[in-house]
């Protein structure tokens, strides 16, 4: 084979729910992804040694060296099957970048595929998936797309069903956030606020019965009313001009806006397409966006 591209998509988090911080540093999760129609692609092309290149969105911020996500990927299936990590990878990156919204997660995911297909390993889908929850908590719903719940820290999926196409757009800033951080930040402001910020002390969090209904009945204004975010304050107190743009994008008729992962992107929730197109005039650098939309995909 001479080259191979893998398409993968971006996510909006419906639901984030935020348990306490556990030993280990991580944090438990009750989240829903949403795959949405926002996609980076990943080529692979025999070569001698590993190779990353990037071009694209937000291109300047993405690592090329062995710390970038997809060469990690790549360096993690050659190991698991005793090949060399003999290959270039081309990212074309439309995701915005630490924009919360799985970019690098998404290019881990678009890597192993594509790696596994260059060099005809035949990995089962289990074999992948399992590999793609140790790149990263992510990962495996990159990989998945479509709709799913993830519990653990966010990596155990469980397919959820979706009745219908929902109308997205998403704001993107300047710069972006670090995920790290923002958790920090929620943990700091659990204590601020009298609380206790640890797994120990905080119930386990769990689905929303009302938000995975509305998913399954293709209801947008269900949705709407069920959108949550436990990060959202957090992101919101690290970048304050957020609480501007989410207003914004309510003034200019979303049905609901909230701040995607750890931000900063936000995502805006429309009626209609032709919603969509109005909303997304209304900022600088917008884009309209369908769900749900298939997981990594070899074009
Ligand atoms: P998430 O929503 O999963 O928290 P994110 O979308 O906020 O992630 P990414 O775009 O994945 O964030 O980027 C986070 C950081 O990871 C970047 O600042 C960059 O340094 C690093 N990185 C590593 N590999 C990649 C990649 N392939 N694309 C983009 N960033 C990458």
């Amino acid at each position: 084979m001479s080259a191979v591209t893998v398409r993968v998509p971006a996510k909006v988090n419906v639901q984030l729910s935020v348990g306490g911080r556990r030993p280990d540093g991580f944090h438990d999760l009750a989240t829903v992804f949403l795959a949405v129609g926002l996609y980076d692609h990943v080529t692979a092309t025999p070569a001698e040694g590993l190779r990353i290149t990037a071009a694209g969105r937000d291109v300047d911020r993405v690592p090329l060296d062995g710390t970038n996500l997809a060469a990690r990927a790549a360096v993690a299936l050659a190991k698991r099957y005793g090949v060399e990590p003999d290959v270039h990878l081309h990212i074309d990156k439309d995701i915005p970048v630490a924009g919360g919204m799985a970019g690098g997660s998404a290019d881990a995911a678009g890597a192993l595929v594509a790696c596994d297909a260059l060099w005809g390993l035949g990995a089962p889908r289990e074999e992948l998936l399992a590999l793609c929850a140790d790149l990263g908590s992510d990962v495996p719903f990159s990989l998945a797309g479509g709709a799913a719940l993830g519990t653990g820290r966010g990596e155990i999926l469980t397919p959820l069903e979706v009745g219908g196409e929902f109308h997205w757009v998403f704001a993107v800033a300047e710069g972006g956030l670090s995920t790290p951080d923002v958790y920090r930040e929620c943990d700091r402001l659990r204590r601020a606020g009298g609380g206790s910020d640890l797994a120990a002390d905080l119930p386990a969090p769990g689905a929303d019965a009302a938000l995975v209904a509305a998913l399954r009945e293709g209801s947008a204004v269900g949705l709407a009313s069920a959108l949550s975010n436990d990060l959202q304050a957090a992101s919101v107190a690290l970048r304050p001009t957020l609480a501007d743009t989410l207003a914004t994008g309510l003034a200019a008729g979303a049905l609901a806006a909230l701040v995607s992962g750890s931000g900063p992107t936000c995502a805006f929730l429309a009626p209609s397409a032709g919603a969509a197109t109005t909303l997304a005039a209304a900022f600088p650098a917008a884009y309209p966006a369908l769900s749900p939309a298939p997981g990594a995909t070899l074009l």
